[in-house]
């Protein structure tokens, strides 16, 4: 065990047992390898997040010792109701459950083959792969491409006319944009850059690789709200759905009005499009999940389509969240970046940038080593979690860092359908209902393998194994709301934490939102319905928190993403998007950067 003690791992097990209460012909707990899986997922976290895991599971093996599983499951219900204790002991259920279930055999038993996946993906990629002979000649410069220093631990300093700090959404565009004009670019890169050919198709073994923190950060507040971000080259969009939404005319009607900004985005948005090879989702991939909702939409006269996204021969692997085995998903590691590396930039990988001034960016390596880069331009793209905290720590921006946070709080409702669904097998998010979207609510498909499932039941003990018997026979679909609510990122020693508080007009948007899924689900003929706690959120988007805004002294960037107080340093990442936007941000986002590199080169 990497962090578990045997006591520790002892209770974990006795309450993986209780959650997941497996009868033959599943295996018992012991049979599997789930405390391995859990220690391993543990280890990745947080240390604050360890300290808290381990002094929850020593006070529950005091409650738990000596009980049979129905009363170890009261218990833990009981502890589930009691407030200071819910969302922690809510966690641990969710972990018991996905680590009993993320056993390789256990999968296998309820239908899900993870190494056969791997398999596909390695046949569809060798398909896909130029023949060494057939290569056109690589336009690469002698600097381009990728320098891992995670190891590192001497000091080095190169030089660029631009330094872009994170390689995702908006930092691999700019760094691409601005290299095929003629512009040295150095990117520093806190993760590093992972082949398709790792990818395993099964979370307990992704998570800790691709996510930052195992995926485990969440906010601070009423109620706390988990917030996954992506760790790589290529950021978040190498673990996002790959679903691509414009910015909707009444977003950008509103941020004309209210933040002064008058963006003529449509041919940044083709030209993102063109590079990302943006297609709707063909109905035979969209799995049968997707027309569960579609069915029920139909049926409800309700509004929706098949979603658009960046995918190049996508097989419906279902597992677009935990690194794409096929390679098909066009996250901008494998667009934007190798496109930037051909135009001469370099990108220095599992270096954390730390100081930014006006010579440029000086950051730290994994290995205990320095890197500084010296740039007449700095660009900030470390996400809308990171780039306040390290803007604070340098003492740049103004009042308004930080705030002005959203994030489109989530969740998802599961029902069992009379027939199979297979929910993994095709397009995990495919199918959108956009029917109440000016209600701030937007309805999108959601799925994945048996363990993602039976983290997200709302139930444990005898329920959750009869729900997972039945997993074949599980849909799911998930909502997001359009929030006014606005949170904060704080800058405590430079490391952010996030302290986000429902309003009452969003929480009452996400009973309503499932309520929707609740109509939808029944109205496509399902057997029962399991909607989740309504405050039981997740959010994938969080945005705003260093705003655009024409306005003086109401943003922290002006109209064109500078720094107010600098005339070098520039934010291009979901932190700059004025205002929560409804739909999902990842090309809103590319776009804006777009917008950003050509604005760099006139000037
Ligand atoms: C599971 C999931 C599914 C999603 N699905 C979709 C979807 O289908 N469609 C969609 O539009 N959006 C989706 N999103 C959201 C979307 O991917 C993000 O909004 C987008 O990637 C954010 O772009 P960004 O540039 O702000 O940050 P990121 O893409 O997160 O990139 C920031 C990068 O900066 C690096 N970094 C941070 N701090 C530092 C530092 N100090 N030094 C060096 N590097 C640093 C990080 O490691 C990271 O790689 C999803 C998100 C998640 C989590
Ligand atoms: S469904 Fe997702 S993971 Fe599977 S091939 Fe398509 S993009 Fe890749």
């Amino acid at each position: 065990m990497k962090v578990l003690s045997p006591r520790e791992a002892a209770i974990f097990a006795s309450l993986a047992d209780a959650v997941a209460m497996p009868e033959p012909p599943l295996p018992p707990v012991r049979g599997t390898d789930a405390v391995e899986g859990f220690d391993a997922w543990l280890a990745a976290a947080p240390r604050e997040n360890r300290a808290a895991v381990r002094a929850s599971l020593l006070g529950l093996g005091t409650r738990l010792r000596g009980r049979d599983r129905s009363e170890r499951v009261a218990i833990l219900r009981a502890l589930e109701g009691t407030p200071g204790a819910a969302p922690l002991m809510e966690a641990l259920r969710a972990a018991a459950a996905a680590a009993y279930y993320g056993d390789d055999a256990v999968l296998r038993r309820l239908g899900y083959d993870a190494a056969e996946r791997v398999r596909r993906g390695d046949v569809l990629r060798a398909a896909k792969a130029t023949p060494p002979e057939a290569a056109p000649p690589a336009a690469v410069s002698p600097a381009g491409g990728v320098v891992d220093l995670s190891g590192f631990s001497g000091r080095r300093t190169v030089h660029a006319d631009v330094a872009v700090i994170g390689s995702g959404a908006g930092g691999a565009v700019v760094a691409k944009e601005l290299a095929e004009a003629g512009a040295r670019v150095v990117i520093v890169e806190e993760g590093v850059a992972h082949d398709a050919a790792e990818f395993t198709a099964r979370p307990r073994d992704m998570l800790p690789r691709l996510y930052r923190d195992a995926a485990q950060h969440a906010t601070i507040g009423r109620p706390p709200i988990l917030l996954p971000l992506g760790k790589a080259v290529g950021g978040t969009t190498l673990v996002n759905s790959g679903t691509c939404f414009r910015t909707p005319d009444r977003v950008l009607a509103r941020w004309r009005e209210e933040f002064g900004l008058d963006l003529d985005l449509a041919p940044h948005f083709e030209r993102v499009e063109r590079e990302l090879n943006v297609v709707r989702v063909p109905p035979e991939l969209a799995g049968a999940n997707a027309h569960v909702a579609r069915r029920g939409a139909e049926a409800l006269g309700w509004s929706g389509g098949f979603v658009e996204r960046n995918v190049r021969g996508c097989a419906g692997s279902g597992v677009c969240a935990f690194g794409c085995p096929t390679n098909a998903k066009q996250h901008v590691g494998v667009t934007y970046i190798p496109k930037a590396h051909a135009a001469g930039a370099t990108t220095y990988t599992g270096v954390t940038a730390r100081r930014i001034g006006r010579g440029g960016v000086e950051a730290t390596t994994g290995g205990g080593g320095r890197l500084g880069v010296e740039a007449e331009r700095i660009v900030v793209a470390a996400g809308a979690i990171h780039t306040p905290a390290l803007l604070a720590r340098n003492r740049l921006g103004n009042r308004n860092l930080g705030r002005h946070l959203s994030l489109h709080p989530a969740t998802a409702a599961f029902a069992v359908m009379p027939e199979v669904i297979d929910m993994a097998r095709g397009v995990p998010q495919s199918y959108f209902i956009d029917e109440f979207a000016s209600e701030g609510i937007m309805l999108e498909g959601i799925a994945g393998p048996p363990d993602y499932v039976a983290m997200g039941l709302p139930v444990a003990g005898e329920r959750h194994r009869e729900l997972m018997e039945d997993y074949r026979h599980l849909a799911q679909f998930g909502l997001m709301i359009s929030d006014d609510t606005r949170g904060r990122v704080h800058s405590l020693g430079g490391r952010p934490v996030v302290r986000y508080d429902l309003t009452e007009t969003d929480a009452a948007r996400v009973r309503t939102g499932l309520q929707r899924l609740d109509e939808l689900f029944r109205a496509a003929g399902a057997t029962s319905v399991l909607l989740p706690p309504a405050h039981k959120l997740i959010a994938f988007h969080p945005l705003g928190s260093a705003r655009m805004d024409a306005r003086p002294g109401h943003g922290v960037l002006d109209a064109h993403q500078r720094v107010h107080g600098t005339d070098n340093v520039y934010v291009c990442d979901g932190s700059a998007v004025p205002s929560s936007l409804g739909v999902n941000p990842q090309i809103t986002i590319m776009t804006l950067a777009t917008r950003l590199a050509a604005h760099l080169c006139r000037s």
